[in-house]
């Protein structure tokens, strides 16, 4: 989802692919963060090898690039088992589930990514074959059709979600974990940045991480993108490495401001300036007026502007908050008395 943005530079995709897959630890140990969650996993994974059974089934949660994908693959790893890597979207029909469930071995993960996106109908092929393992599979139509029931390795799902609100309630109850991902903080995306200019072959100084880490938005995949654009410049422009003068430069060059704002975070707080007198506003409307789908402003640029407190959720809409205005150097306007007023109007 926020694959696109940035991608503004002379890799193809390919080499941005591979570099991607270079970056994204395969160990707990090279997985910073989110410390809680990992070392529940840890203890789960145990228990799971020392009875000799699958582990159960785990739904992940949280913004896009916060480490779902990784952390599945580590999981799996630790249990030596396979990852099986499908998306809500890509299922279409109630076969293609089946197919994808038939397909497992004994032990395999299968991750879901935007399992929120399920079809209902295929949703309902999930229920018995995470519960109990099998397939309920009805041959033919009307009258004459007939259920048969297949069954399946023991397999543990993994989902993976942006949006757990759009769950339903009978899919969410079959995961044994739940975990939600937080986004991490400065220093955590330091040591993330760290290992990956490691990876990358090219010199950094603590300053420079620094100054990467705090424009990533709390974000692990956009603090590696950051870095990558930011080495394209520290080689073209500079020596080489990357000083804290090199990333503030390069960054700036991007339009991502010292707090990690973007071009789509500013068109926002713009718009909603602008064009609505700092809001209320409703998304669909707010999305219409500057071009950009409703769902990736609620998933993406929306969660951060709402961290730093740059706007507020209201019954009524979106508003801009005192901290928006002032952050683009601008003051509220005289009907402004204070945020809480707005929302209790
Ligand atoms: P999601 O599935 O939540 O969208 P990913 O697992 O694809 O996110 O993570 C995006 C990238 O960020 C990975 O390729 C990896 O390089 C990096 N990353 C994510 N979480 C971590 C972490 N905890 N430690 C180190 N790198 C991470």
């Amino acid at each position: 989802m926020t694959e696109g943005r940035l991608n503004t530079t002379g890799y193809s995709r390919e080499e941005d692919e591979d570099i991607e897959l270079k970056l994204r630890p395969t160990r707990f140990e090279e997985y910073f963060g989110q410390e809680k969650i990992k070392e529940n996993m840890k203890v789960f994974v145990q228990a799971a090898l020392n009875r000799g059974e699958a582990l159960d089934h785990v739904l992940l949660y949280g913004q896009p690039g916060l480490g779902k994908t990784t952390l599945s693959g580590i999981i799996a790893a630790s249990m030596g088992a396979k990852l099986k890597i499908t998306a809500g979207p890509a299922i279409e029909r109630p076969g293609d589930m089946a197919a994808i469930l038939n397909d497992l071995s004994e032990g395999d993960f299968l991750f879901i990514d935007e399992i929120h996106r399920l079809n209902r109908n295929i949703e309902e092929i999930l229920y018995p074959a995470m519960e109990d393992f099998v397939l309920d599979i009805i041959i033919g139509k009307g009258p004459g059709a007939r259920s048969i029931r297949l069954d399946l390795p023991k397999f543990t799902l993994v989902g993976a979600t942006t949006r757990i609100g759009l769950l339903t309630a009978p899919l969410r109850d079959r995961f044994g974990v739940v975990h939600h991902l937080e986004p991490y903080k400065v220093e955590e995306l330091v040591t993330i940045i760290t290992r990956s200019a490691k990876v990358l072959d090219v010199g950094m100084t603590p300053k420079g991480a620094e100054e990467i880490a705090r424009r990533a938005r709390g974000t692990p995949r956009i603090a590696n993108r950051l870095l990558k654009r930011v080495r394209d410049f520290a080689q073209v422009r500079y020596d080489g490495n990357i000083t804290q003068e090199v990333a503030k430069d390069s960054l700036d060059r991007l339009d991502i401001d010292p707090m990690g704002l973007d071009a789509v975070d500013m068109k926002i707080l713009r718009a909603i300036i602008d064009k609505f007198g700092g809001g209320p506003v409703g998304l669909d409307t707010l999305a219409a007026s500057i071009d950009e789908e409703a769902g990736t402003l609620e998933d993406v640029a929306e969660p951060y502007l709402l961290q730093l407190g740059f706007i507020q959720r209201t019954p009524r809409g979106r508003i801009v908050t005192r901290l928006g205005y002032s952050h683009l150097g601008l003051r509220p306007p005289p009907t402004f008395a204070n945020d809480n007023q707005l929302i209790l109007e």
